[in-house]
């Protein structure tokens, strides 16, 4: 069987996996050694090199999906952002960066380049004039966010791509939230894919971890960088990764079905003023989410009337938990007005669309119809409260 051929479920459990040569068991087994011979081998083998036997074997699995030819892991999300983009932009050199972007990352580039000497721009908008506008003669990357946190706004990849080689200069996206079951970028020939392994690859909500996709060449110079940094993931950790991201399939497309389900529910409540969610035919990128994802991820935002209390809102909720992060079996749900936009004005939120009845929900595997019944009676609740 030709490993090229192999279907996306057959990779995840397959592909990447540390063959039990001693036992035969089912499974890969897990090397917690942080000490390897040096004398007599092929490699000389650290965790912090980056290349002990787990997470060589995870990383196959990555790059596969990612349709690259090598890929890292990280100690986290922002491990993986931090070290890529140090690797490749040097003193007087220029990144180009959407406007609305993670806030770790927003904050990494505000707060560290100045310090390297490093200069960036913010692109306003998605589009190509957006991103063309803030290209300078030593700009060397363009970083984007597909779909965009928390408006589910999309970048054309082939556009931003085509854009990129004109002017000579490397792609990277942060493919998190769409997860590469979605979306892979590599198609649409982006250089470089970064996860936060933390959401959609762990998926359960108990794991901090990062990703890197890219071509050999690329890797080995994040590699040279990352070694030095020293932002590797304990062994433990990748072994859980890699039996998380064996389901990784499934868990997204259920989410994925749950969220539509959603979406288009939400949408016809009487409660609610605005649903951001890519799979709807009034999401101003429907027509671009179709042309490049194969599905529209587990993400949503709605905007709920202002006459009700978000707090209350939340509160009043006993399945969905009002929770930071995102992407597990789990759903959760957060207001960006109160957390992650939480630092900005009142009309610099609004600038951005981030209206205070804003939540973006990150929807589990639970039954639909559970999930229904929690914000129905939550919407209830706070509705009787607001009248009172
Ligand atoms: N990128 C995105 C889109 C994220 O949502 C996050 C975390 O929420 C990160 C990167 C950073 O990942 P980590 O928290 O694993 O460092």
């Amino acid at each position: 069987m030709k490993s090229e051929n192999l279907g996306i479920n057959t990779i995840c459990t397959h592909i990447g996996e540390v063959e039990d040569k001693q036992f035969k068991g089912a499974i890969s087994p897990l090397f917690m050694s942080s000490s390897y011979a040096y004398e007599d081998v092929e490699v000389k083998r650290y965790p912090r090199y980056f290349n002990t036997p787990n997470q060589e074997a995870l990383c196959k699995k990555i790059a596969k999906l990612e349709k690259c030819e090598a890929a890292l892991i990280f100690g986290s999300g922002m491990a993986a952002v931090s070290t890529t983009m140090l690797a490749f932009l040097h003193k007087g050199d220029h990144v180009v960066l959407p406007q609305t972007l993670y806030g770790g990352t927003y904050n990494f580039v505000v707060e560290e380049f100045h310090k390297f000497g490093i200069e960036y721009s913010f692109a306003e908008g998605f589009s190509e004039t957006d991103f063309s506008e803030k290209i300078q003669p030593n700009t060397k990357v363009i970083f984007i966010e597909t779909p965009s946190n928390p408006l589910m706004r999309i970048t054309d990849l082939e556009i931003i791509s085509k854009l990129a080689k004109q002017h000579g200069v490397i792609t990277m996206i942060d493919n998190t939230f769409a997860s590469p079951v979605n979306q892979t970028p590599a198609d649409f020939g982006i250089d470089i894919m970064i996860h936060s392994a933390t959401k959609y690859m762990g998926g359960h909500s108990d794991i901090c971890a990062g990703a890197v996709a890219a071509s050999e060449e690329h890797i080995k110079i994040i590699w040279n960088l990352a070694k030095n940094l020293g932002g590797s993931l304990s062994d433990y950790t990748v072994w859980l990764l890699e039996r998380s991201m064996k389901t990784m399939v499934l868990r997204v497309k259920a989410q994925n079905k749950n969220a539509k389900k959603m979406a288009k529910w939400l949408e016809k409540h009487a409660m609610v003023e605005k649903v951001y969610y890519p799979g709807l035919k009034n999401h101003p990128d429907n027509a671009l989410a179709k042309k490049q994802m194969t599905g529209y991820t587990g993400m949503l935002s709605f905007e709920i009337n202002n006459s009700l209390n978000v707090e209350e809102f939340l509160k009043a909720l006993k399945l969905i938990k009002p929770s930071m992060s995102l992407a597990g079996v789990e759903s959760t749900i957060l207001s960006p007005a109160k957390t992650s936009h939480g630092l900005l004005s009142p009309e610099a939120r609004k600038e951005q669309g981030i209206e205070d009845g804003l939540l973006r929900f990150s929807v589990g595997i639970e039954e639909v119809e559970d999930l229904i019944a929690d914000l129905e009676e939550a919407f209830q609740k706070v509705s009787k409260m607001e009248k009172i």
